[in-house]
């Protein structure tokens, strides 16, 4: 490719909206352009690194024995009426109807399609296992698009789905999908670590976050400071030990107390939490603190300053009542019920807080609420566990950081196959439901977060196997006809060897492409200068400081 026939704007500012340096720089490397909250088009370079990404998924699904297949984008209420996840999946999902008045979504996800292909097409235990997947566009509307790519409202996820006859058959295609996606995020060169997504109440292991560690990432992570034990703060269990039905009687009792001044919320925590809770405090801004109570902990720290939200722990009990203090903005969230679908909340306080985490939209946000997206604030310290903590396997003490999801495993069971009727027939001749698990992975979260490991002040730097290309040839002076003859030359014969090299003939300034260069990433650089009349170029890394000196028959040896 020619620079100079390429569709490429790069941006030296800052794009004010962006705050993370993976959305700043795709933006600034003309990667990809926002169309609308959440909707981005991606342009040539960007699609090329998606690309990339896409087929170490790809290639990585195929030697796990998986078969690729492509789905509609396109599904028919009807089998999201099935599985019973039309009502509840909320407001994320994107509803449409045709001509006829018939309902359809754009696909969050496609657990209902690939049960539905699967009890169509699976007879027998002789067509088990199957795992298939495809990588293709999905559709959510997020509460909080942020981030670029990271969290957006159209993304390409590759998801796979495994049907087997049993949970050990079930057990083996979990685990061959655990060592693919170890092998997708190594060729992607990405620091991540996997962590239990699972309090362990479906039977333990059923489901496993793949994190890449990052300050901005929007999860919290546990990690023991000794073996190799880590969670997702969300779903670790708390390490504190509740002998369940006394104490939720008398948390029932105490749910609901007559809170109508900061001090009688502080009261009420430092009272209460002695025997029930841990009490969290998380500054959401100037104005509001929320408040997390759970476990049998003792009340931490109260930093309060002039408004309050509460949430006493959602795992227990039956309801939750958010009230507005006389001199307002206090409001507390007690026990919320899973599957309650009703959530007192005071209209006026609902309106107040946007944060209220544990359902201020049914069947919303019970589970898998995350800092960031469904409140916001400076001080995520919404937590099960706190800095210390003892490892539930090992006892030694809990750390804890930040990671961004870019992939996710999970046993599903029968759930699907059980309320959609996907069965086989049994060797024993005995009709069965399939026994599934679903995996996936957001590319191009998974680019984004390739960025945020590997950047610098001048831009992005790509680790070789998903760079948009490998190599940029650059004549510093595009007058100069002898540095043009020779660049060409270099290009034309790395072409030749099968390597992505791009030329940048434009009539620009050295510093300009050298600039673009570094902010795009190119993984190598190699520039033809003065130094021609002696035979020779010159040669350097994005990720090296050092320049070298080689001869021009040197080039393709030395690149490969
Ligand atoms: P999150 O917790 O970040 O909302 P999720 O748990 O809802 O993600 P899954 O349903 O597990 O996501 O989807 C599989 C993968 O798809 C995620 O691990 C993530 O990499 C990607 N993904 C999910 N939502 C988005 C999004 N809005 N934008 C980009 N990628 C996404
Ligand atoms: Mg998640
Ligand atoms: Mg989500
Ligand atoms: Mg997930």
């Amino acid at each position: 490719m020619k620079m100079s026939n390429m569709l490429i704007n790069t941006l030296r500012e800052v794009p004010k909206e962006a705050e993370l340096p993976s959305h700043q720089l795709m933006l600034r490397a003309g990667m990809m352009k926002k169309m609308a909250s959440g909707i981005y088009n991606f342009m040539p370079l960007g699609l090329r690194v998606l690309k990339k990404i896409e087929n170490i998924v790809r290639e990585e699904m195929d030697n796990a024995g998986a078969q690729e297949f492509l789905a509609s984008a396109v599904i028919p209420a009807e089998l999201w009426k099935e599985s019973g996840r039309w009502d509840v999946f909320g407001p994320e999902m994107f509803k449409l109807k045709d001509r006829n008045e018939r309902e359809f979504c754009l696909g969050p996800t496609h657990e209902e399609v690939f049960t539905d292909i699967a009890r169509n097409e699976i007879n027998t235990y002789k067509q088990l296992p199957l795992n298939l997947y495809q990588i293709q566009t999905k559709y959510r509307d997020e509460r909080r698009p942020r981030f670029g790519v990271m969290r957006s409202r159209e993304f390409i996820m590759k998801d796979a789905y495994s049907f087997d006859k049993d949970n050990e058959g079930l057990d083996v295609a979990y685990n061959k999908m655990h060592e693919a996606y170890e092998n997708i995020f190594d060729r992607c060169g990405l620091e991540y670590s996997c962590v239990e997504a699972d309090s362990g109440a479906m039977g333990g292991a059923g489901s496993a976050e793949f994190m890449v560690k990052s300050e901005f990432g929007e999860d919290e992570i546990v990690f023991c400071s000794s073996c190799e034990y880590a969670a997702n703060m969300e779903k670790a269990p708390s390490t504190a030990e509740i002998s369940e039905k006394e104490d939720m009687k008398e948390l029932n009792k105490i749910a609901t107390p007559d809170v109508r001044t900061i001090d009688d919320l502080v009261s009420f925590f430092k009272t209460t939490s002695k025997k029930f809770a841990k009490t969290i405090i998380y500054e959401a801004d100037e104005k509001v603190v929320a408040v997390m109570v759970r476990g049998d902990r003792e009340v931490n720290e109260v930093k309060v300053k002039n408004a309050i939200g509460g949430a006493v722990d959602f795992e227990m009990a039956s309801e939750a009542i958010v009230r507005k203090a006389t001199n307002a903005e206090i409001g507390f969230a007690g026990p919320i019920d899973l599957k309650a679908d009703v959530l007192l909340v005071d209209e006026e306080v609902k309106n107040m807080y946007n944060f209220i985490v544990g359902g201020n939209d049914t069947g919303y946000h019970y589970e898998n609420v995350n800092y960031g997206r469904d409140f916001e604030g400076k001080v995520g310290d919404f937590r099960n566990v706190i800095e210390g903590d003892k490892c539930p396997k090992c006892g030694a003490p809990l750390i804890i950081a930040r990671g961004i999801e870019v992939g996710h495993i999970f046993k599903l069971g029968t759930k699907y196959s059980e309320s959609m009727g996907a069965k086989f027939i049994d060797e024993d001749g005995e009709a069965k439901p399939l026994v599934m698990g679903c995996y996936g992975i957001g590319i191009n979260r998974t680019m984004a977060a390739i960025i945020e490991q590997n950047y610098d002040e001048n831009g992005i730097m790509w680790p070789l196997s998903v760079a948009p290309y490998s190599v940029v040839v650059i004549p510093a002076v595009h007058k100069d006809e002898e540095q043009m003859r020779i660049a060409e030359d270099i290009y034309n014969k790395l072409r030749a060897e099968g390597i992505e090299v791009v030329l940048d003939d434009r009539k620009e300034r050295a510093g300009v492409k050298f600039k673009d260069a570094d902010l795009i990433g190119i993984p190598v650089r190699i520039t033809v200068g003065k130094k021609i009349k002696d035979g020779e170029v010159e040669f350097k890394l994005r990720n090296n400081e050092d320049l070298e000196v080689i001869k021009i028959e040197e080039v393709i040896c030395k690149v490969k």
